[in-house]
């Protein structure tokens, strides 16, 4: 049937072409009256095709159908003489309206959203042709007297109407990238009938020849059968989707057209003499509707740019994830209320919301939950916010809440608590509830300490990382402290780099007692900094910072190196029996290493030690974070023969499911669970169930940090294999290895447990 129409289509525009020249030969009255009366027919039938096959809006084509009727009764009632029957005139002035509308209901059709802007221009173009219509084609009509008023004017108010399709036709055709054949055809048509319009009022006026007469019914003839041709053409369906046209587009092509609108006419009725009190009021009348027209035409298009405008500006300052302001939105706010700072006895506090351990969520319940996480967030933060704060989004998982009137630091603290408060409640997901926490850190500007807003971001930022460091889900404020501690860890980062090369650091030994054989089984080796101008740094400071720095690697694979040297030596030295350990630190960072079992080789091959004299000390932290990866970092090590210790067991996480999954050789009771036992049953209880746990998965049992004769014998009664503590020695340097072993050969503590 589409090919049908194609075909058709041709046939009307053969057809168009073949009449109108027919209509130009003939001057039978009955002839042009048939024609005209047969293209209405054939335009109303290719509209009610168009609906039925190419799926056109059904009002649109009932518009159609609707005009062409009107036109179809005009042809009836024409006589063929200029004067024409003004009934007839009526139904063509109704029959052109109906296409008005039909076109103008394309148009709200295609541009959804700017109806009103394209149709707006309508109205001075109307007036506009109205004007010129009527100073050059109208009023010489009347004046010659030849026609009757009413028809004269009837056919003046044809021009505004056919200009206006014509106007909207190019609108159409402006939207389509490619011109489909019958959005052309369509606008061929409508140039037709303007230029038959006009043919015939210039005839009526100034020639009043019949044989001219005809020759715009050439020109309506062939109108109607374009226009058919266009409904009949499968194309027609696209020019009722939809087009995305940005609301300042065509700015510039309408200020041509409003300024045409009002130059042309103007310069019609200044070329012209009024004729007459008629004329002048005609003149005066459609002069003040164009200029109103234009006017109306003008503010509304400068409010359609202003609101275009607003919206390009807020697109630009908001988070489209959240809708919360952006950085951008936020920096500008920040910027705001630090001005007002000398004048008012505020001071603007910023806090900085950041979702713990976000990347999890992500990782765990995928991106979409990740998305919606941070939706419920912001919502939850805006809900409990001040209405006068800003909430804005700065990054991924970061927020902030800006209040520019807290007048205290009070009143900065309360701010913060409500914000941490509101993640107490889960979040209800789509999924299910969720429960996170959040770190907050806090500053506020003062009028005497005030610096730009980038400071107070970065203050804030620091620390919330302190708020992290410190455990995470709590509030830290800023203050001087933190700033101090900021520029000491940015020396020590420094410093950290170089220690190495100028031997700084060392080694410390704490041997690790067997409690079955009595004999020092093992030493684990810790890491120890002494500046050089005398400063010790300990370890749990420096070693987070080599590891966020990534220093860790170089010093980490030192350290083995110079740990299994040393432990050859005592043996050699016979200082400890030959199948003496030595357990080294190996922190996240350096498990991480793709690279790490070829350091531990080359450590084992240069020292000359075999794997099974070293143990590894690891945390459960890389496990959870990156299980794959440890999984085979710990089976290539597990084929040099090293053995793997977990450290600090029962302090993180410590799920069963680690231990089983990973090939681990030995668990380290943490030394908070060792030194509560004496006093607390839960702890006792908990070092039970670790030690039970430990021996029916066949794994070596150390308790850490054993300081009391009572703590040891507990353990011992438990069935606890090793144990290391002050008790039995301190870490002590390489040179005091040998003394520190015979010492506790002597000491009183293996008396003590052999007396037991
Ligand atoms: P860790 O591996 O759990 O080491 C045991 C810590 O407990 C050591 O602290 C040790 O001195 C201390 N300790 C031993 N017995 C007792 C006791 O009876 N009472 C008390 N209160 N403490 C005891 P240190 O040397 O300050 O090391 C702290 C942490 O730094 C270590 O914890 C380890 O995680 C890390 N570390 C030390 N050296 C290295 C290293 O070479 N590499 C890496 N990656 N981390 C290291
Ligand atoms: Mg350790
Ligand atoms: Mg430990």
């Amino acid at each position: 049937m589409k090919r049908a129409g194609a075909l058709l289509s041709n046939a009307a525009i053969g057809a168009a072409v073949a009449l109108g020249v027919l209509l130009m030969a003939t001057s039978a009255p009955g002839v042009h009256r048939s024609a005209l009366l047969l293209g209405s027919v054939v335009m109303a039938g290719a509209a009610l095709f168009a609906h039925r096959v190419h799926g056109v809006d059904r009002r649109l084509c009932g518009l159609i159908a609707g005009a062409c009727a009107a036109f179809a009764v005009r042809a009836i009632l024409i006589d063929g003489t200029p004067t024409s029957s003004p009934v007839a005139l009526v139904f063509g002035v109704v029959g052109t309206a109906l296409l008005v509308v039909a076109l103008a209901g394309l148009m709200v059709q295609r541009y959804s959203h700017v109806p009103a802007g394209a149709l707006g221009d309508a109205a001075p173009i109307a007036a506009a042709a109205w004007l010129l219509a009527w100073t050059t084609l109208v009023r010489p009509l009347l004046d010659a007297g030849e026609v009757a008023p009413a028809a004269a004017v009837a056919g003046g108010v044809f021009v505004p109407l056919v200009t206006v399709l014509l106007y909207m036709a190019l609108v159409l055709v402006s939207s389509h990238a490619q011109r489909p054949a019958a959005l052309v055809l369509l606008t061929a048509a409508v140039v037709a009938d303007l230029v038959g319009v006009l043919w015939r009022l210039l005839a009526a006026a100034h020639v009043a020849s019949s044989q001219l007469l005809l020759g715009a019914d050439a020109l309506f003839v062939a109108s109607f059968l374009l226009g058919a041709a266009a409904f009949l053409h499968p194309s027609i369906a696209t020019l009722e989707r939809p087009h995305d046209a940005g609301r300042t587009q065509g700015a510039s092509t309408r200020l041509v057209l409003l300024t045409g609108c009002v130059a042309i006419p103007v310069l019609a009725v200044a070329l012209t003499v009024p004729a007459g009190t008629t004329d002048r009021v005609v003149r005066v009348v459609s002069t003040v509707a164009l200029i109103i027209a234009v006017v109306l035409r003008t503010i509304s298009a400068t409010r359609d740019l202003r609101r275009s405008h607003e919206s390009l500006l807020h697109g630009a300052q908001t988070d489209p994830l959240t809708l919360l302001p952006n950085r951008e939105l936020l920096i500008t706010r920040v910027n705001e209320a630090l001005s007002e700072t000398w004048r008012s006895a505020t001071m603007p506090t910023v806090c900085l919301i950041d979702v713990d351990r976000f990347k999890n969520i992500n990782d765990s319940l995928g991106h979409a939950s990740g998305d919606e996480v941070l939706r419920v967030v912001a919502r939850r933060l805006r809900s409990v916010a001040p209405e006068w704060a800003t909430v804005a989004r700065l990054s991924a998982d970061e927020f902030v809440v800006l209040d520019p009137r807290t007048a205290s630091a009070a009143e900065a603290l309360a701010l913060a608590d409500t914000l941490l408060a509101s993640f107490r409640e889960p979040l209800g997901l789509r999924g299910g509830d969720v429960f996170i926490t959040a770190s907050i850190g806090v500053t506020s500007a003062t009028a005497a300490t005030t610096g730009s807003s980038t400071d107070l971001l970065n203050h804030a930022n620091t620390a919330m990382y302190r708020a992290k460091d410190a455990g995470r889900g709590r509030i830290v404020v800023y203050d001087g402290s933190i700033k101090e501690r900021e520029k000491r860890r940015l020396q020590l980062e420094a410093a950290l780099y170089r220690a190495l090369d100028r031997r700084e650091l060392y080694l410390e030994y704490q041997p690790i007692l067997d409690l079955d054989t009595r004999d020092v089984s093992g030493f684990e080796a810790l890491m120890r900094w002494t500046m050089s101008d005398g400063a010790v740094v300990g370890p749990a400071e420096f070693i987070p910072i080599a590891e966020e720095t990534g220093t860790i690697i170089p010093i980490g694979a030192w350290a083995l190196l110079e740990a299994l040297s040393e432990l050859r030596k005592w043996i050699e030295l016979g200082h400890c029996s030959p199948d003496t350990t030595v357990s080294v630190n190996v922190s996240p960072r350096q498990l991480a290493d793709a690279n790490f079992p070829a350091v531990v080789a080359e450590a084992l091959a240069r020292s000359g030690m075999s794997g099974d004299r070293l143990w590894l000390e690891i945390t459960e932290s890389v496990m959870i974070s990156e299980p794959t990866l440890a999984l085979e970092t710990l089976v290539s090590l597990r084929d040099l023969g090293v053995r793997i210790a977990l450290d600090d067991f029962g302090k993180g996480y410590s799920s069963l499911s680690v231990i089983q999954q990973f090939p681990l050789h030995r668990l380290k009771i943490d030394r908070q669970f060792v030194q509560g036992m004496a006093d607390n049953d839960e702890d006792r209880q908990l070092v039970r169930t670790i030690i039970l746990m430990g021996d029916s998965l066949g794994l070596d049992l150390v308790a850490e940090g054993v300081e009391t004769l009572q703590q040891l014998r507990v353990l011992t009664e438990l069935g606890c294999g090793k144990a290391q503590g002050y008790l039995i020695s301190r870490p002590a340097p390489p040179a005091a290895i040998a003394a520190t072993v015979s010492g506790l050969h002597r000491s009183s503590v293996l008396a003590t447990l052999l007396d037991d």
